[in-house]
Order: structure tokens, then C-alpha cells, then sequence
């Protein structure tokens, strides 16, 4: 049975194959807010945060969506997951933040290169907001 959810592509593809947004970034063809970046790993602010912090974390590695890894790469999406709380804490999320993983088509998954969305607000960013000391 043909599990690959529709529209993804091969996972074996050579990374020079990437042509999504993100297989650009790492290449150094467009710019991005890095903040993070070891061998396997590289992660920058979302373009369109949808909070006060909202960053991805993607592997160096061209897999296109999550129901494409294999067992092989089950270290690797260890270490995607355990990066996330060390980031999250350095941009300032210390009381918590939200994780997404989108896949495929009907999982609102719009760049084919895995991703690992991590997001939240700051302590207190809302009270500020409030009184009108954030835009
Ligand atoms: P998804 O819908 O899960 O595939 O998420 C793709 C994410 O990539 C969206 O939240 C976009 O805002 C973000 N994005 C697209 N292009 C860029 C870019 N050039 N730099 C940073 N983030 C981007």
C-alpha cells in the first residue's frame, strides 16, 4: 500500500532538487532571520509570525513532509523536537509555546520541505499590549 500523502514528492531526492522556499535558504539563495544552525539542523523566524515569536526548525536533510521519513531518520527528528524547547526558551518562551507539524495537502502544508512550527507570546507581551507599550 502506498502510504506518501498526495502531492509530496520522493524523499530521496537529491538536495539539490529542493527548489522549495526553504531548500533556497539554506543554499544562502534568499535571506532569512537565522537563529539557529548546526550540520543537521537549521531553523529562522517565519516570515508571517502568527504570534510574538514564532520560528521553524527544518533539517539540512530534503525530506518534504512528515509522512515521508523512514526509521532512518528517526534521530534526526529527535533532535528536531529536543531543539525546539532549547530555542524556545532563548526567544524568551519560558511559560510554555505550541508546536505544528503540517503534512500534505489537507494538513495545510504549503512549503514541501518539513517544518516544525514553534510559536508563542512572551510572559507578560499581552499585558503590555494592553496598556499599549507593544505594537
Ligand atoms: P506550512 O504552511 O506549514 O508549510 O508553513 C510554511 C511557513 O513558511 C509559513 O508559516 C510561512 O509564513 C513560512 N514562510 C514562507 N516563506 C518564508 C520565508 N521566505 N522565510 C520565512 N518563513 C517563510
Amino acid at each position: 500500500m502506498n502510504t506518501r500523502i498526495n502531492n509530496s514528492v520522493n524523499a530521496d531526492m537529491k538536495a539539490d532538487l529542493n527548489t522549495t522556499i526553504f531548500g533556497k535558504i539554506l543554499r544562502g539563495e534568499i535571506p532569512c532571520q537565522k537563529i539557529y544552525e548546526d550540520d543537521e539542523l537549521f531553523a529562522f523566524h517565519d516570515i508571517h509570525p502568527i504570534a510574538e515569536v514564532h520560528f521553524l526548525i527544518i533539517p539540512k536533510k530534503f525530506i518534504p513532509t512528515l509522512a515521508d521519513v523512514t526509521a532512518d531518520d528517526s534521530a534526526l527528528l529527535g533532535k528536531m523536537l529536543s531543539l525546539a524547547p532549547l530555542l524556545a526558551k532563548q526567544q524568551g518562551l519560558i511559560e510554555g509555546f505550541r508546536t505544528a507539524i503540517n503534512t500534505g495537502k489537507l494538513g495545510g502544508q504549503d512549503v514541501y520541505h518539513l517544518h516544525i512550527h514553534v510559536f508563542g507570546n512572551r510572559p507578560g507581551a499581552n499585558a503590555l499590549r494592553a496598556m499599549g507599550a507593544l505594537t
